[in-house]
């Protein structure tokens, strides 16, 4: 099978101006086409009423049957709270070295719109990372870097630090 060469972005309840960004900051960071998908999603999918979230691995495993001829990889932009047994909440998460990835907005609001998006381009950047088969990173500006909480995701940059950038395939 063909590796495709696209990297496809799906917005669920997302703002269209931030599906439009994204798909820019994914342009300029690996160099990559992006393609918009249009897949809708069972409502409630992966809702666990007792903790009012979203289970991000159902999400991830439902998602994982889209496929595109010409795909590369498949990032999930999502409004809803998402979480991971054992954790409180995830930002985002992805198969490692596969080619599927959902990033959550909820917890990277902010009233500075700026500020907001960055955070966005950050974890999408980070669980696209992983699809490349990056793990978690030292370096504390680099988009690789682990973040636990709204403050590590704004000290780091949206960028991969020279190492991780080297891991990177080119396009
Ligand atoms: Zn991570
Ligand atoms: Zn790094």
């Amino acid at each position: 099978m063909q590796e495709g060469k696209f990297i496809y972005l799906a917005g669920f309840g997302v703002e269209k101006r931030l599906i439009l960004a994204t798909a820019k900051n994914i342009r300029e960071v690996f160099g990559f086409g992006v393609r918009f998908s249009h897949i809708t999603l069972p409502p409630r999918l992966g809702y666990n009423p007792q903790r009012g979230q979203y289970k991000g691995d159902t999400l991830l495993e439902v998602l994982s049957k889209v496929y595109y001829p010409d795909m590369l990889k498949f990032l999930a932009l999502l409004p809803f709270d998402l979480y991971e047994e054992g954790l409180n909440f995830i930002f985002g998460l992805a198969q490692l070295g596969g080619r599927y990835a959902v990033v959550s907005t909820y917890r990277l609001k902010s009233e500075d719109e700026r500020l907001f998006f960055e955070r966005v381009f950050k974890e999408v950047n980070h669980e696209l990372g992983h699809t490349f088969g990056l793990m978690h990173c030292k370096n504390k500006k680099c988009v690789m870097n682990f973040s636990n909480s709204l403050q590590d995701v704004d000290a780091k940059s949206r960028f991969f630090c020279e190492f991780c950038s080297k891991i990177l395939p080119k396009p």
